[in-house]
Parts: C-alpha cells; structure tokens; sequence
C-alpha cells in the first residue's frame, strides 16, 4: 500500500537521497550534528506521518550564520564576477525545471497543495532563479555630475549576510523570491522555513551547491519560534526578510530594531476583489473564484473580500460563484484536485472558529461552511455574505477558502470600503468601464491593483509588497533586489589645481 511515508522516501530516492530523516543544510553540507530535535511532518491530505525532519535550536542558528558570514568576508562570493554569479543561478533554475516532477510531488505532500499548483510554484521558483541570474550584470550605480574636476560615481555592493524567514504556504517560491536577488547581488543567506514544511527549501540549497554555489553561501535551517527570533535578533545578519503574519512580523520587527538591521517584512492581506455589474461575467467567476481558493485561500495576496455591486446582476454573479464554489473537485494534493487541504489541523480549527462566527451580526453562509469529512485537513469552499464591512470575517485574515462578500452602491463606497482595512496588499477590480477601473487602480491603498485579472502566487517581474499593516518594502521584480545592495559613493579630485 502507497502511504505519504513511502511516496516521499520513493521521491527523495529519486533525487538521489536515501534517507528517512533530513537535517539542516549548512556550509553546503546535510549536518547531522545539530542541537535540536527531530519532528515528524504531517502530509496534510492525509493526516498520516510523512518524514523526520530537524527542528533546529538557536546555536544551530548560530553556526549557520558564522558559516554565512565566513562565505561573505571571503569574497568567495561576493566578489565573483556578476556575470559568474548570473550563470550558476540560471544552471540552479535549470536544474529545478529537470527535478520539478519530483520537487512538486514533495511539496504537494508536504504543504497539501494540488499537483498541478505545486509544479507551478516550481517553476516560479526556477523564474526567481533565472530573473535575478539574468540581472546580475546588469544592475548597477551611475555617475553624478558633480564638477569638473571631480569624478564621482556609485556603486552597488551586497549588504551582507541575509537573514530569511518564510511562512508554510509556498515554501518553494519564498526560497527563490528572498534567496534569488540576495544571491543575485552577492549576499550569503541563512534561511529558515516554516517548521510544518522545509522541504524543498533544503532540497534547493543542496541544489545550489551542486551547480555552484560555494559552501556556506546558501544554509536553510528548520526550526519554530526559537530558531526564527534567534535568527531575526542576531548580531551577525546585515539584512532581514520576513514573509508571515502580522503578529509575527511586530515581533521581527523590534528584534530588527533592537540591532539596527534592515528589514523587508511581507505580511498578511484583506484584499478586496470589486465586481462591477458590467464585468465580463465567465471571465470574473473564474478570477474570483481561483482569486479565493487557490492553494486553499492560504495566500497573502487572494481576494477574500468580494465587493458586489448591488442589483440583479450582483445577485446572478453570487448565484453563479455559489455553484462554481460547491462544483470544485476537493481531495489529497496528490490527486490533483480543484481544492486541497489546509496546512494543519491548528490552521482547520482556527478556520472552523471563524465559521463559527460567520452567521454572527447578520452574516449568511451562501454555500460551504463547515469541515469535510475526510482524512486530513479540509474546509468546504465557503461563501459568506455580511450586512457591512465592519463584520469580523470581513476584516480579519482567515487564511482558508472562505470568500466574504459584502454589497456597495456606488464607486466611491466600493473605494472606501476597500480601504476600510488594516492590509494593502493587492486588490482586485472586475469592470468593463476603463475609466472605474483607473480611478480605483489610482484610489485604492494596496501594493498591487489587478484589473480583470489575477496574479495570485505568480509575476516574478513585477514588484510584490504591502501598504499599512501589510508591510514594507518590496520583493520580486526589478525593485526586489534592492534589499540586497547598498550605494556606495566614490568621488575622486582628478585636477590638483582646481581641487586646491
Ligand atoms: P507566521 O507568522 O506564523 O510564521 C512565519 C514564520 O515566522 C515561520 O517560519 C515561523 O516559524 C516564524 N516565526 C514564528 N515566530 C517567530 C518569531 N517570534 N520570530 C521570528 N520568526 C518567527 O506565519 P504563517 O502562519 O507561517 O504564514 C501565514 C502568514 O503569512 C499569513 O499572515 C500570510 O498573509 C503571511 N504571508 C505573507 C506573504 C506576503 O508576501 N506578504 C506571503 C505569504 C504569507
């Protein structure tokens, strides 16, 4: 009989690791000695036990970072040629798109995500690698017209040793989102993903190192809340990017504070998608729909307020949306279906909690609201319509497929009742009327404004990143590897006369 324990240990075979059990990767090695304990992951499909992984301590922590920073002062890196860096991140996407059948099988199993989003999430991850691997040598400072007899110049050099912690939802993609442009610029990276899924993290840092990368340039380090404010109130990391939760993210934030350590922190979201009578109905449902249960609702960026314009066409939309959500196929990632599980049996409970609350103040459930009775860790694709905007579940992050639907009247109450949340991070607008739709792109406080449209979970080339409690700074595209550099300016006196 197949169960999560073989399929994976088959997977990793494949790739060429006979092993049950993975520990960190630090100094371009697997390290069997380290301080922490092993756990047992869940494949979240199935409830059933899947592999041993490390659940590393902070002197773990501690060794990777000396092992970054070693990497970095030697040069070994960060003074390699750009060209050199570019050509080994494009050998490391390559080798991603050879591996990405067995790759997205173990991310499946991991994370609970259907196959087929999964073998998308690896070859964003190869974009990562190719984006910024292209970039490498052609990014760089200017000249500043200073005076004539002075020359005067910038130049980017990499900040340092990055210090990366990553959420549960696409371990993969957030490996090449952060790692990518911070090894694009010449930095050394300890990264730490999320203790229910660190599998392919560790696997694509043991990739890095087969196509190039010097040892200690790239660790990645599994471990919990101990591991991540070791790593994110460490001394010895120059830059911090922190992907995850608004809470988690204040707590990294001080930490980094504490140190006077730069930080990108990528946080939650509220995103509202704006439907318009007028939209293009086939095109919307299937937006909206993909928007809110893609990779079970656990994205920072879906659309999990849907903003209906009043009337007998909003009324049909959310007839149509209701049906499309009760026909999505649900089952084990593995099988590839339509909906997958969420990521734990603590994410389940805590988004039965706010189904719970759904029908408080008014609230109506329009199709799904409960558990699914299977093994594993499933929600029904859930439909809630809320008198107002002020309703719990329209503003708090559930992180599972439950859409919140609230009604407007006009434009400009649709704009304030987008903006009437504590996220901005990406939005969405349905409409045929051009100009609505530009004055809500210009109106709406998000990252992001996608107009007939949706970009959940893709569009490395395009800069990624939060308003208000969604977070600051920016990852992905051109913007996304400024993290990484600092501007150093260099002004030289080339006339002794006039210097004089
Ligand atoms: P989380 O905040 O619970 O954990 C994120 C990471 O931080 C994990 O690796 C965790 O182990 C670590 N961590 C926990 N406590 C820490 C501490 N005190 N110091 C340092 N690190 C600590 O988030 P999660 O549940 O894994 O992920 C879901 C959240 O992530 C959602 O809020 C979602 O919106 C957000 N997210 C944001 C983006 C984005 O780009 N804006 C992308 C994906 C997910």
């Amino acid at each position: 009989m197949t169960t999560s324990s073989s399929r994976i240990s088959e997977t990793l075979a494949a790739l060429g690791y006979e092993t049950d059990r993975l520990t960190p990767y630090i100094d371009g090695a697997f390290e069997t000695d380290f301080a922490g304990e092993f756990r047992t992951l869940i494949d979240p499909g199935t409830g059933e036990p899947l592999i041993e992984v490390a659940y590393a301590q902070p002197s773990d922590i501690d060794r990777a970072v000396a092992a970054a920073r070693s990497s970095f002062e030697s040069g070994v890196w960060s003074r390699r040629r750009p060209s050199e860096r570019g050509r080994i991140l494009n050998r490391i996407a390559l080798t991603l798109r050879e591996r990405a059948a067995a790759l997205a099988t173990i991310e499946t199993l991991d994370v609970g995500k259907p196959y087929s989003q999964a073998l998308g999430d690896i070859e964003a991850t190869a974009r990562y690698f190719e984006f910024y691997g292209g970039f490498a040598d052609k990014h760089g400072g200017r000249t500043v017209p200073l005076a004539d007899h002075l020359v005067d110049f910038t130049e980017l050099e990499p900040v340092g040793v990055s210090g990366q912690i990553i959420p549960f939802n696409y371990p993969a993609q957030n490996t090449g989102r952060g790692g990518a442009p911070a090894l694009a610029a010449g930095c050394s990276v300890v990264l730490k993903p999320s203790p229910d899924c660190p599998l392919t993290p560790l696997l694509i840092a043991a990739i890095a190192t087969e196509c190039g990368v010097p040892d200690g340039v790239l660790n990645v380090v599994p471990g919990g809340v101990e591991a991540g404010s070791a790593l994110s109130s460490h001394p010895g990391i120059d830059q911090i990017t922190f992907t995850g939760s608004v809470a988690t993210g204040k707590q990294v934030a001080h930490a980094a504070a504490e140190n006077l350590t730069p930080s990108v922190l990528e946080l939650g979201g509220k995103s509202p998608t704006i439907v318009f009578g007028d939209a293009d109905f086939d095109l919307a449902l299937a937006g909206v729909s993909a928007s809110i249960f893609f990779n079970a609702g656990q994205t920072c960026a879906a659309g999990t307020r849907l903003l209906l314009e009043s009337g007998e066409r909003g009324d049909e939309f959310l007839r149509l949306l209701g049906e499309k959500a009760q026909a999505l196929s649900i089952g084990a990632g593995i099988e590839d279906p339509d909906l997958g599980p969420l990521i734990s049996g603590r994410q389940q409970e805590r988004v039965e909690g706010y189904l719970g609350a759904a029908t408080e103040a008014g609230g109506v459930i329009r199709a799904g609201g409960g558990r699914v009775d299977r093994p594993g860790f499933f929600i029904e694709p859930t439909i809630v319509e809320v008198p107002g905007n002020a309703h719990r579940l329209a503003q708090e992050e559930i992180f599972g497929p439950v859409l919140t639907v609230i009604r407007f009247d006009t434009l400009e109450e649709a704009v304030r009742i987008a903006n009437d949340t504590e996220f901005g991070l990406s939005s969405y607008v349905w409409t045929r009327d051009i100009n609505r739709a530009l004055s809500l792109a210009k109106r709406i406080r998000a990252g992001q404004v996608n107009v007939n449209t949706f970009q959940v979970g893709t569009g490395i080339e395009i800069p990624f990143g939060g308003y208000k409690a969604s977070g600051w700074g920016r990852e992905k595209g051109i913007e996304g590897i400024d993290s990484y550099l600092q501007t150093k300016n260099i002004c030289i006196g080339v006339n002794s006369e006039l210097t004089r």
